[in-house]
């Protein structure tokens, strides 16, 4: 189904980049969106502004309208045909969606309020953009907000900040310095774009409100700029069909409907078409391609614009049969007369096989569950750098039965029976199965707040298990006696440690060899109960402290009268601390992160000692 064109000259060929605006929550994304998208002229949808489904696809009209301020000498070169806005600010999972391996977004603005510099979702936004090679510029949104601000109602930004009094500047100057800073933590060469000479390099700072309008027009000149510059030819012209689902949505009237974004190509009504569907790939035919009846149309009946084909970029909802179990996120092939459908819905489904072969063999981990493919593998990603195993995926609202597979884990590992939902919906009754089974869901629409709930539920637990395990659990130590201070009923000595760590509660024992019979035998001598240097009590003493001597009192919990120094064992026996079987395992379980591997080695020499298989 591939027309490569490469005759520069057919401008109908163009294809517009697609645009998406991210950044933390209340920076001012969906003002500037809103802000971008008005018009200055009373007809609503002058200079062919359009709304699409989930974007708005500006043509090169209204862009050099826009950026008229920006363009007085007539000199900017514009060679898109327009600009496509996905209109559903900060979800990182639009970034996120993929078309054929690169990002569907072509160009991202990340949105920086200027009185906050970066904040958490910031990061979050960072690294994705990262990850995905996207190409960004910042926004540093509210500059109204700098404290005496002038405002310029849609006004070119250098232009408005020379009129600005003197102490504004400085502010202003102050506040960008101090982003750039912290751009530089994250080693990130961030510069104010009219000072940016290369784009490749460095990240452009562009000022902007989304309350007067100043710095919007340089915002879209700079989109305009950077497109140009850093698309490859592969981008900018019409070629292979390239085409992502947003959302899966049942429509009154239509049944389930899929709204999409063709991002390169064209799509036509009767194409045959493949998607990636939760049950197994899905092939179907397009019915029909909408798009929203432009607003001064509002009188016509249908909500929907007919097209008989569609070409990049745009959003578009389609109507096919079959879509129910369609997968959003997924992208959608068109099976053309000499493609080979077998490979297409092998290749159509690999995105969402490579996620499910990242979950845990052995059936321990946690369960999963996200809006699109996109955020799914975001949050695996992290999952997996944070070192959590998933035992389970899916994609959409939570039901039932996705509470019922994460049940299976009460048993394996408790803290381990969570469902994780970034950005899809929970139902009540499923909710309250959930709770009556001791199933935790976690619900947010960022991931590392879903991360951070996460790790303080499982602290919470591991620590419960850890008291609860202490009394079992025996640190290694090797000990020397020097001095005897009382033999028996406590025992309690002076001794040196010469390897690993003393506890209160570790038993001691002293193994012996009969001189005759040469056979061994361990002495178990008590619990410690007390430790004291110097007459100060500790819980816990390190090899490294106890040069001087530490005295260990040693009480015998079973018997009435222990055993006893000098005629049980003297100092030519050294003391361990009795490990076994059981408290290795303990160990191992419990406070595997607590013990060194100093202290693992000599576990490991204490066992044939002890008889520890
Ligand atoms: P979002 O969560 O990033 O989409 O943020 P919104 O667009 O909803 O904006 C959050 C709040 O900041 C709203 O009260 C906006 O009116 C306000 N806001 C957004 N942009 C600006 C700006 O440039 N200047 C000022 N003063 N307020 C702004």
């Amino acid at each position: 189904a591939a027309t490569t064109v490469h005759s520069k000259d057919q401008k109908d060929n163009l294809r517009s980049p697609i645009c998406c605006i991210l950044g933390h929550v209340d920076t001012g994304k969906t003002k500037l969106l809103d802000k971008i998208r008005q018009t200055n002229v009373q007809e609503g949808e002058a200079g062919g502004i359009t709304q699409q489904i989930g974007a708005t696809y500006f043509p090169l009209d209204a862009i050099k309208t826009k950026t008229a301020v920006m363009n007085k000498d007539n000199s900017q070169e514009y060679k898109i045909p327009g600009l496509l806005v996905i209109d559903t600010p900060g979800h990182e999972s639009f970034t996120n969606l993929r078309s054929r391996g690169s990002s569907l977004c072509n160009i991202a603005i990340l949105v920086v309020d200027i009185m906050h510099g970066l904040e958490p979702q910031t990061l979050e936004s960072l690294r994705l953009l990262r990850d995905k090679k996207t190409p960004f510029i910042v926004a540093l949104n509210k500059i109204d907000r700098l404290y005496g601000w002038k405002e310029t109602p849609d006004g070119a930004f250098q232009e408005s900040l020379a009129k600005q009094k003197r102490s504004v500047q400085r502010e202003f100057e102050d506040r960008v310095q101090k982003t750039i800073l912290a751009f530089a933590e994250q080693g990130l060469n961030a510069v104010l774009y009219y000072e940016n000479k290369s784009f490749a390099r460095n990240v452009s700072l562009v000022p902007t409100s989304a309350i007067t309008g100043e710095g919007v027009p340089d915002m879209i000149m700079l989109l305009v700029n950077l497109t140009q510059q850093r698309m490859s030819d592969r981008l900018m012209y019409l070629s292979e069909l390239e085409c992502t689902v947003l959302e899966v949505k049942v429509v009154e009237g239509l049944g389930t409907t899929i709204d999409v974004v063709l991002s390169n190509g064209i799509l036509r009504e009767g194409d045959k078409i493949i998607i990636c569907g939760l049950n197994g790939p899905i092939v179907t035919q397009v019915r029909a391609l909408l798009t929203p009846q432009p607003l001064r149309e509002l009188r016509i009946k249908s909500a929907y614009v007919h097209h008989k084909e569609v070409k990049a970029a745009l959003g578009v909802k389609l109507v096919a049969p079959d879509l129910d179990k369609a997968v959003a996120g997924s992208r959608l092939l068109v099976v053309g007369p000499d493609d080979d459908e077998e490979d297409l819905l092998d290749e159509v489904m690999s995105d969402l096989t490579t996620l499910l072969n990242s979950v845990d063999k052995s059936g321990r981990g946690v369960c999963v569950q996200a809006s699109t493919l996109g955020s799914l593998e975001a949050l695996l990603d992290f999952l997996k750098v944070s070192k959590i195993p998933v035992s389970g995926i899916n994609i959409g609202p939570v039901h039932k039965k996705d509470v019922m597979r994460a049940a299976t884990m009460l048993e394996k590992a408790k803290e381990l029976a969570v469902i994780l939902c970034f950005d899809v919906p929970v139902d009540k009754d499923t909710e309250k199965l959930a709770e009556e089974m001791g199933i935790k869901v976690f619900k947010a629409d960022i991931i590392y707040h879903l991360f951070d709930a996460f790790t303080a539920y499982n602290n919470d637990i591991m620590e419960a298990k850890r008291r609860d395990a202490a009394p079992q659990a025996v640190w290694p130590c090797r000990l020397k006696i020097i001095a005897a201070f009382c033999k028996r009923d406590p025992i309690i000595l002076g001794v040196d440690i010469l390897d690993g760590t003393l506890r209160v509660g570790t038993p001691l024992c002293v193994v012996t060899v009969d001189p005759t019979t040469q056979k061994k035998d361990i002495i178990d001598l008590g619990k410690v109960t007390s430790l004291e240097i110097n007459h100060k009590s500790f819980d816990i003493v390190k090899k490294s402290q106890s040069g001087g001597g530490v005295a260990v009192k040693i009480e015998h919990a079973v018997y009435e009268s222990g055993k006893m120094f000098g005629r049980h064992f003297d100092e030519k026996n050294e003391l361990f601390s009795h490990i076994t079987r059981q408290s290795i395992d303990v160990l191992k379980t419990s406070f595997k992160a607590d013990v060194s591997t100093e202290e693992w080695l000599l576990i490991k020499a204490l066992k044939p000692h002890l008889n520890v298989q």
